[in-house]
């Protein structure tokens, strides 16, 4: 039987997993699919409980499940706490110690949201790209690393750094993921000035012959920038290292219109995954019953895909949300007018009934 850990986390995060919850559970009843569940503290609420953000305990237990769905971590309550106890340091340690090098950010633009974008709705309407981001290695985690005295000034720097290895593992991923959907990869580097990603840019290139029938393509990052903006249709899956996957990765969230409904995965070698909204834990809104649990619903989609190999359930819950849409409910974050304003629970039981349906 697989299991599932629940990481709810802080602010806005038990609010939105309580709604995916509900969804997975409709799921389970449906399909007859057999999981078993169970919970673990991670972030400000670990921290409160126990002095650490991610705590022996839930480790265990996340290393014990077969994927983890997330809600959010973090907010002001614990902001000047040391650095290493701080909420972001939970999440960042699960990334690593789970091997989860592999970020997929899907940002697909829902017809019927094609006006919250902030782009024309004849650019990004029916939009559906893929961004593959690595996510252990580059500048994030480069030795070595720090502040120091030089010269009677002090000087800042960090290490981009990538073995053909790392390249090899995250390329893989995306050369499959190309395959399963519309057999284009957009490689993104900066192989002009960057040693590391003319390496990168080898590595891909080179891998190419094992998929002879994807069609790759190379962009230096300011381009890829520019055409995220410019024509965002012209790209199925890109893939790029850490730093230039987190930028890139939110500009293309916000082609969407709205960070409530973007889903993430991130994957170990063996499909393994931990699966959470892209947006954090919005203190603005926590408590208020108004955050869009979309975001989260469609990330337990992504786990059915992705970790359980249930694709057919994970297109049902994505078609039960865009009924929902269809049906003309929205939360704040993405309300226009003459539709259906509705709070997250609301939301929730919307998509739960729709996919019971
Ligand atoms: P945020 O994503 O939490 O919020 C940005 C804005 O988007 C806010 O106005 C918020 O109300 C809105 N928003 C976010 N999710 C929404 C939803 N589901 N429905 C409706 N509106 C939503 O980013 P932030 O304000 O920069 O960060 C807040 C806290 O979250 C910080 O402590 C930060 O460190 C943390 N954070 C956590 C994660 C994570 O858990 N992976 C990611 C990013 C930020």
């Amino acid at each position: 039987m697989k299991k599932i850990l629940i990481m709810a986390g802080d602010g806005i995060g038990p609010e939105i997993v309580a709604e995916a919850i509900k969804v997975l559970d409709v799921a389970k009843a449906r399909f007859g699919l057999e999981i078993e569940t169970d919970e673990a503290l991670v972030g400000g609420a670990a921290y409160d409980a126990s002095g650490d953000p991610l705590p022996e305990e839930s480790l265990a237990k996340a290393r014990a499940a077969d994927a983890i769905l997330f809600g959010s971590i973090g907010g002001p309550k614990w902001d000047n706490i040391e650095r290493d106890k701080r909420p972001e340091r939970g999440l960042l340690r699960l990334r690593s110690s789970l091997g989860l090098f592999a970020n997929l950010r899907p940002a697909i633009l829902f017809p019927q949201l094609a006006d919250a974008s902030s782009l024309k709705p004849e650019v990004v309407s029916g939009l559906d790209i893929l961004i593959v981001r690595e996510l252990t290695g580059g500048i994030y985690f480069g030795q070595p690393r720090g502040i120091r005295e030089e010269s009677g000034e002090r000087v800042g720097f960090n290490t981009d750094v990538y073995s053909e290895s790392e390249i090899r593992r995250i390329a893989r991923v995306a050369f499959e993921l190309a395959m399963a959907r519309g057999k284009r990869l957009c490689s993104v580097d900066k192989a002009n000035v960057l040693e590391v990603t003319e390496l990168w840019k080898e590595i891909v290139t080179d891998m190419a012959s094992e998929y002879p029938q994807v069609e790759l393509s190379h962009m230096y990052v300011d381009n890829a920038a520019m055409q995220l903006v410019r024509a965002p249709k012209q790209f199925d899956v890109l893939v790029t290292g850490n730093l230039f996957g987190d930028i890139l990765s939110d500009e293309a969230a916000m082609l969407t219109g709205s960070i409530g409904m973007l889903p993430s995965a991130s994957l170990d070698e063996q499909r393994k995954g931990l699966y959470e909204p892209c947006h954090g834990s919005a203190p603005d809104i926590a408590g208020q019953g108004i955050a869009n649990p979309l975001a989260t619903i469609l990330s337990l989609a992504m786990l059915l895909r992705y970790s359980l190999d249930r694709g057919d359930i994970a297109t049902a819950i994505e078609q039960a949300v865009e009924k929902v849409l269809e049906d003309g409910l929205r939360t704040a974050d993405i309300y226009t007018d003459g539709c259906r304003k509705v709070g997250t629970a609301e939301m929730g039981d919307a998509v739960a009934a729709a996919l019971r349906a």
